[in-house]
Order: C-alpha cells, then sequence, then structure tokens
C-alpha cells in the first residue's frame, strides 16, 4: 500500500535500489541541494520530517516494517461502526499544540474528556464516601509536595517510589493510607509515565512540560491525522529494516529483502527497537548514542477495550478509578459511552502489570478486568459483546508504549539521542523529544527538527 500519488519506485525488480545513482548522490551533498533520503519508520515523526522534506524538494521514500501507517497511532476498524484507538487516543493540551492545528484544518471529530470528571471506587468496590475522597487529595498533594522537596534536596537520585516512601514515612501509615498512596502512585505517575514507580527517576521524570489547555479525544480515530499528513508521500510497507551501513559518504538501509541507497538516513525507530538491537549500524553508533539508548527507559501502557450490550455504569464521568488490594491491577479506566455513544469500557494497565498481562490470552485478560468490575457494579453485569487488547510491550515494532527517565537517567539523554552521528544519520522519535516526550506532538515537533538539521547538512 503506498500514499503517494507521484510515487516514485526506488527499487529495482532485482531488490537492490541504488537511487538515481550515486553520482546523483554525491551532487547532493552540498549543503542545501537536492537530497535523496531515506526515512525510517512511518509513525508520525517520520511522516511529518518526509512532509517536510519533499515540500524542500528532497526524494524521499519512508520505509515502514508494519503493513499500515501511523506506528503508535494506531487506530482499529475491527468494530466496523466504532473505530478505536490501540495507541495515542488524545491530544494532551490543546493549546499551542501543532497536533490541534492539524486535527482542526482536516475537521477531525473531537471531544473534551476532563480529567477530574472522575468516579473513584475503592477495594470492597463502593464509591469512595467523603471522608475517604477528601483523605485522598490530602495525600495526593502531599505526594506533589513529598517529590518537589525530594527533588530539590536530594544528593543522588533515587526512585519515585522509595522518594515519597522515604518522605511520607511509609512504614509509619496506616494501611488504608498506604493502600490510598500506592494507588496514587500507580494513578498518577505509573499510568502516565509508563515505567514502574521502582524505576522511575525521582529527581527527573516530570523534566518534560506540557501544553495548556483540555485534553482532546478523537471521537473516529487518531490516524486521521497521521493520513492527512502521509497524502502525496512515498511509503513502502511491509519494509523491515535490519541494517544502516555508511559508507563512502552514502547510506545503505537493509529490510528483510532490499537495500536502498541515499544520501541521508533519518531513523525514527521506537526507543524500545533500538533498545532490542534488532537494527545492526555499521560503523557501530557512538558511545553517547548507546549510552542514551540503554539508559533510557522504555515504559508500558495497555488497554483492554471492552465492548458491552449496555451500558452500566456511571456514564456522566469520564473517569473511573478503583483502588486495587495489588497495586497497578485494573486501577484506572475511561469510559467512552458519553463521548462516542457506545457501551464502552477502556481498561488501563502500565509498567509491571501492564508488561506482565501481556503474556495472558485474552480470555484471561478479559476475565481478570471483569472480576474488577463485577466487584464494583454486581454479579449481574452482563459480559462484554467484544474486546480488543494491546500489547505494545510485546510488538516488534515497537517494544513499549513510550519513553521515560529511569533512576540516574537525565533529561541530557534525549537530545544525546537525538543528535546527528556525521552528516549522514539523524535519529528522530518521541524519545528525543527533551521537552515533550512520549507524545503524539513531541514526536512530530522531533520531525520538524530533523528535517531542518538534514536540510542544512552538508
Ligand atoms: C497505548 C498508548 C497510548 C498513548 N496515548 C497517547 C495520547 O493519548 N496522546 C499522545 O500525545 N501520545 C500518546 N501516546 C504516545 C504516542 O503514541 C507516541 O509518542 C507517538 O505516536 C510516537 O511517534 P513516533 O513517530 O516517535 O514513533 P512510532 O509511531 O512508533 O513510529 C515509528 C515507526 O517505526 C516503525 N518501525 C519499527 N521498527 C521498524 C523497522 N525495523 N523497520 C522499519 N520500520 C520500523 C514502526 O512500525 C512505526 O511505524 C500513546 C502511546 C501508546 C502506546
Amino acid at each position: 500500500m503506498s500514499y503517494s500519488t507521484n510515487r516514485r519506485r526506488l527499487l529495482s525488480a532485482a531488490g537492490i535500489l541504488l537511487p538515481n545513482l550515486l553520482g546523483g548522490a554525491q551532487s547532493a551533498l552540498a549543503a542545501g541541494a537536492k537530497k535523496r533520503v531515506v526515512v525510517i519508520g512511518a509513525g508520525i515523526s517520520g511522516i511529518a520530517a518526509a512532509k517536510t522534506l519533499v515540500a524542500s524538494g528532497h526524494d524521499v521514500v519512508v520505509l515502514e516494517a508494519r503493513t499500515r501507517i501511523g506506528g503508535r497511532i494506531a487506530t482499529s476498524s475491527f468494530w466496523a461502526d466504532t473505530p478505536v484507538d490501540l495507541g495515542a487516543s488524545w491530544i494532551h493540551g490543546q493549546q499551542g499544540n501543532p497536533i490541534t492545528t492539524i486535527a482542526k484544518s482536516i475537521r477531525a471529530p473531537m471531544a473534551t474528556t476532563v480529567s477530574d470528571s472522575q468516579l473513584i471506587y475503592g477495594e470492597n468496590g463502593k464509591v469512595l464516601d467523603a471522608a475517604a475522597a477528601s483523605r485522598l487529595e490530602t495525600l495526593r498533594t502531599a505526594i506533589e509536595k513529598t517529590i518537589s522537596s525530594a527533588q530539590n534536596n536530594l544528593r543522588a537520585d533515587v526512585s519515585l517510589r522509595a522518594a515519597i516512601e522515604t518522605g511520607m514515612r511509609w512504614s509509619q501509615r496506616p494501611v488504608a493510607d498506604q493502600v490510598a498512596m500506592r494507588y496514587l502512585i500507580n494513578s498518577d505517575y505509573e499510568q502516565e509515565y509508563g515505567g514502574g514507580s521502582t524505576a522511575i527517576s525521582a529527581m527527573w521524570f516530570d523534566s518534560d512540560s506540557e501544553f495548556p489547555g483540555d485534553d482532546l479525544l478523537f471521537l473516529t480515530g487518531y490516524k486521521a491525522v497521521s493520513d492527512s499528513l502521509a497524502k502525496g508521500l512515498t511509503i513502502q510497507l511491509g519494509e523491515i529494516v535490519r541494517r544502516i551501513k555508511v559508507t563512502g559518504g552514502v547510506v545503505y538501509v537493509n529490510t528483510q529483502s532490499k537495500t536502498f541507497a541515499a544520501d541521508k538516513v533519518l531513523v525514527t525507530l521506537p526507543l524500545g527497537v533500538l533498545k532490542s538491537g534488532a537494527i545492526e549500524f555499521l560503523p557501530v553508533l557512538p558511545t553517547a548514542k548507546i549510552n542514551a539508548i540503554s539508559r533510557l527507559g522504555m515504559g508500558v501502557l495497555n488497554k483492554c477495550i471492552l465492548r458491552f450490550g449496555r451500558t452500566f455504569w456511571a456514564e456522566r464521568y469520564d473517569w473511573l478509578g478503583y483502588m486495587p488490594s495489588i497495586p497497578g491491577r485494573w486501577a484506572e479506566w475511561i469510559s467512552l459511552s458519553r463521548q462516542v455513544g457506545k457501551p464502552i469500557l477502556v481498561g488501563f494497565n502500565a509498567a509491571d502489570f501492564g508488561r506482565e498481562i501481556e503474556q495472558w490470552t485474552d480470555n484471561q485478560i478479559v476475565s481478570s478486568a471483569m472480576e474488577t468490575l463485577r466487584r464494583i457494579y454486581g454479579p449481574g453485569i452482563p459480559s462484554p459483546v467484544g474486546h480488543q487488547i494491546t500489547r505494545w510491550a510485546s510488538d516488534p515494532f515497537a517494544y513499549g508504549a513510550y519513553s521515560y527517565l529511569p533512576v540516574g537517567a537525565t533529561p541530557k539523554l534525549r537530545a544525546d539521542l537525538a543528535s546527528n552521528v556525521g552528516q549522514t544519520i539523524f535519529f528522530a522519535g518521541e524519545a528525543t523529544h527533551r521537552q515533550y516526550p512520549a507524545t503524539v506532538h513531541g514526536a512530530y515537533l522531533s520531525g520538524i527538527r530533523a528535517a531542518g538539521e538534514i536540510q542544512s547538512s552538508p
């Protein structure tokens, strides 16, 4: 499948590509001249970069391992009447966000979701009473203060969990506080950053920034954004890159069956894929780059999307929280019934539990989800009529949901990941964005940044 209107096949019948040919490649070495660029990955960062480069007159081919574009923007059409997002769902912070501009220009249907539109249930399945809800808020504020005091006073980095437990004298707290604190650590931090609280850096985890304004949920799928940006690009699907070799000022990119040659390559592979070692770089990457790849963390967030014959939950709330006895299990739910008008609940599991259940069968995951829902809403609630389940940590083209800073990592590692290797290999992707990592807008902006670097490189 191609998104090209002016597709220029760079591939010879024999499966070897030497685009127009190396004489042309050499002439493109002057700064500002037309360059042949291979972009690896048709996620939002690769698409944004390719679009920018094509607009400036460069020859660009995008190689994508999957049989679809979008990467971690992954709208499923499994339910014909209701597209659902298996990856990104929201524009986080709509004001000044470049994705808002794109989404509005294509008139993508969106709705706001409000994070404090939430009903929280205790372990016994009952809505927290006023005293417990107020205690939860007190603890939330205390945790926030504890974290900022740790960030000001710590001499060496520790895990987020250690900073909170030490600062709040965890072991001396009543069990009810401990359960509530574990819930908050999962809900406010693990779900957002994807790493386990014993892994997340207390010092640096929140060194990113946010755009102001409400979050916007795509009602008919985030893919409208990636599809619209990709129009007119030459994208080759099903091309799994295995090796990137630079020799004599030319870069050769090998997929499972073909070789592409170019002046420049832009690598937008997810951090999880870079960590896996599935792609060989020749010569090997510089130490700072290898260090960044190994020390940045790749977090996990999985969705269990359950469709029912009818709603049985409080539809006027967007978010449902549950304080489980085992922390992090089915603690976070969103109801899509208000926005999309269908009886759909999405359960989120992040970090350790999110990773653990990837080994379970779909039936085991749905049964486990239903145990929690039955505890809250009673044994009489109906079974789902359908489900869709993600396994991002096992996905060979992502190996995780998004990046985070583990203990000992600093934001500078993101700059190291972003920096080019010589004048030939360039890097983009959410993990390379220091200010807006782990988001669609951060990935998009990283693609624009990398395209600029490629254009101005000799
Ligand atoms: C469950 C989940 C929920 C999220 N929710 C939100 C949200 O609500 N809002 C938000 O802003 N962000 C969210 N994110 C994060 C957001 O989706 C990502 O930050 C962003 O989409 C990453 O874009 P990217 O271009 O950096 O990477 P990707 O989209 O992963 O693109 C990289 C591409 O490289 C391809 N690839 C991998 N290996 C190879 C190979 N060997 N050869 C060729 N191609 C390869 C991949 O298939 C992929 O298409 C979420 C992510 C997940 C997983």
